[in-house]
């Protein structure tokens, strides 16, 4: 059979087209391979249905801001609260993680079936495993199911998204990224952040609102150096250098080092000498830099 369109990836970008061409009438094949995983290194391969927005982006990120925005706005004013007579009770704003990340992970679970069960309602014939190119108009499926298919489109649209890239540093595999971030059994008491993105921006900004202490290392003098209004950005400058995460400027990643006691020291060259600096302890279990996300190119992302 022909297909008018076969859709690589269900994330927003693979979903929304799927539905809308569906709608319209068009024969509509979505492939999506579903959340999977690099066992021997921990790290996720895939997102799900819904793509990175749903499981490992937007929307999980938009419930961690919320959590920390609720306990700011209880322990961060709080001294400002008591002046003016508001008993704050001890232990506000204390974060049970571990309920968080289970109500989190529901929420997401109820999305990928809500996503799922939108594409098939549209008329979309959805297909679970890994899609590749065979030729201009044929895509080869690789079912999760272990079974193989062979797809003819008229159209072909690829909507595989990227991963997070990561810094070629030694030690860089004791670190996370921000889909690791999602993967936190436990808030971490102490966080190296490493980017000037938004996505480190934010997740820096969350955890440290959280009560983790949380140091932000960027290469430049500002984050948010491409493409943000810079008005915005030094006003969201001059909102951290008040209020938090401790900024580490001009600072380019050097190395990560695990102690026997399996603390990690972030080491960065920094400031116009490029003095080596290094910081310790990163406590808990896993540290963390993070890294936006950049698009691959799409060869890349089909061999993967
Ligand atoms: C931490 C974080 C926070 C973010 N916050 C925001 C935000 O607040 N607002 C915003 O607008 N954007 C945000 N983004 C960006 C947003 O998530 C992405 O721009 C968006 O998800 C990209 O959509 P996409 O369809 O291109 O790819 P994706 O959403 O990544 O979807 C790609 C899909 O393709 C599947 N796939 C990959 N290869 C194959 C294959 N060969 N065969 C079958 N399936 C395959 C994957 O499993 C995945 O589901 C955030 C991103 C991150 C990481």
């Amino acid at each position: 059979m022909m297909y008018d369109a076969i859709v690589i990836g269900g994330g927003s970008g693979g979903s929304a087209f799927s539905k809308r061409a569906a709608g319209y009438g068009a024969k509509v094949a979505l492939i999506e391979r579903g959340a999977q995983w690099d066992t021997a290194k921990g790290k996720r391969l895939s997102a799900g249905p819904g793509g990175t927005c749903v499981n490992v982006g937007c929307v999980p990120k938009k419930l961690m801001f919320m959590a920390a925005a609720h306990r700011e706005m209880m322990v961060g004013p709080a001294a400002t609260a008591q002046g003016y007579g508001v008993n704050v009770p001890t232990g506000a704003g204390s974060i049970d993680w571990k309920a968080l990340k289970e109500r989190r992970d529901k929420y997401v679970a109820k999305l990928n079936t809500g996503y799922t069960a939108g594409w098939k309602k549209e008329g979309v014939e959805v297909i679970e495993g890994i899609g590749t190119f065979v030729d201009s108009e044929t895509v080869a499926v690789q079912c999760n199911d272990g079974s193989s298919r062979t797809l003819k489109g008229k159209h072909i649209l690829i909507a595989c998204g990227g991963l997070p890239s990561e810094p070629d540093i030694p030690g860089v595999e004791h670190a996370i990224n921000s889909d690791g971030f999602f993967e936190l059994e436990e808030q971490p008491k102490k966080v190296a952040v490493v980017g000037a993105g938004y996505i480190a921006v934010e997740m820096a900004g969350i955890l440290h609102a959280m009560g983790s202490e949380t140091h932000l290392f960027f290469r430049g003098d500002t984050v948010l150096r491409r493409g943000f209004d810079p008005f915005l950005v030094e006003t969201l400058m001059e909102a951290m250098e008040h209020h938090g995460p401790i900024l580490h400027r001009n600072s380019t990643p050097a190395s990560i080092t695990k102690q026997e006691n399996k603390l990690l020291t972030y080491t960065a060259t920094e400031g116009p000498m490029g003095e080596q600096k290094a910081i310790s302890d990163f406590v808990t279990r896993p540290p963390m830099a993070m890294r936006a996300k950049i698009s691959q190119s799409w060869a890349a992302i089909l061999e993967r």
